[in-house]
């Protein structure tokens, strides 16, 4: 199948076809139709697999449906792969007016503090910062319409050093929003959060 016949628009398409990605791989074909769907999606995939992309688009696509509405927040483990995150975001949203922030630790804090309050689409981090710019901002983070979770390398994210952070992030957020989590493997902690997150899951090789 092509990313067309996986439903994604064609200017989508042409930023994927930009960056040399035009066959789409195990992971996106199982991934993408069912998250342009709203449905949950836990998919196995590890980095190299192009997991990135398989969250991005259905993301970006509904971005451009609906500017005003749609809110992501993508949690990753690492600084490195927050910024690799948002250097795919960057290249696959030239289309649209795409507002980023990167919040991770070991960047002026007061500098991400008024980006996030420019409220920006996306937002992506790692689990210690975030948390931070919640507890310390007194509801300057607009988390109330985010409508897309990403946890990416979620058997990473869920352990118990992450567990407090993660709380206060998943706590500032709607109830009624779309999660996908991607994993290079079924922990229980993941088996334990699929129970309680609604939903079909989307399938990929891990
Ligand atoms: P990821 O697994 O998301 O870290 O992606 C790994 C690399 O594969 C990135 O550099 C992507 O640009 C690239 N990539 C993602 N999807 C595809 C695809 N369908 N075809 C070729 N390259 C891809």
């Amino acid at each position: 199948a092509s990313f067309a016949e996986l439903g994604v628009q064609p200017w989508l398409v042409d930023a994927l076809s930009a960056m040399a990605i035009r066959k789409p791989t195990e992971i996106q074909r199982a991934c993408i139709p069912p998250a342009l769907k709203g449905r949950t999606i836990i998919g196995g995939a590890r980095t190299g697999s192009g997991k990135t992309a398989a969250f991005a688009v259905p993301i970006l696509q509904k971005l451009a449906e609906d500017p005003y509405g749609v809110f992501a927040v993508i949690l990753t483990p690492t600084r490195e792969l927050a910024f690799q995150i948002a250097d795919q975001f960057d290249a696959l949203g030239k289309g649209v007016n795409l507002k980023l922030c990167v919040t991770v630790g070991g960047i002026d804090m007061m500098k991400q503090a008024l980006e996030l309050a420019r409220r920006p689409h996306i937002i992506i981090g790692t689990p210690g910062r975030l948390a931070d710019h919640i507890q310390s901002s007194a509801g300057a983070v607009h988390l109330k319409r985010v409508q897309f979770l990403v946890l990416d390398e979620a058997d990473r994210l869920l352990t118990p050093s992450f567990a407090p952070d993660l709380s206060v992030i998943m706590d500032s957020l709607p109830r009624d929003r779309q999660t996908m989590l991607y994993t290079a493997t079924l922990t229980e902690a993941i088996m334990a959060l699929q129970n309680t997150e609604q939903g079909e899951q989307g399938k990929g090789e891990p």
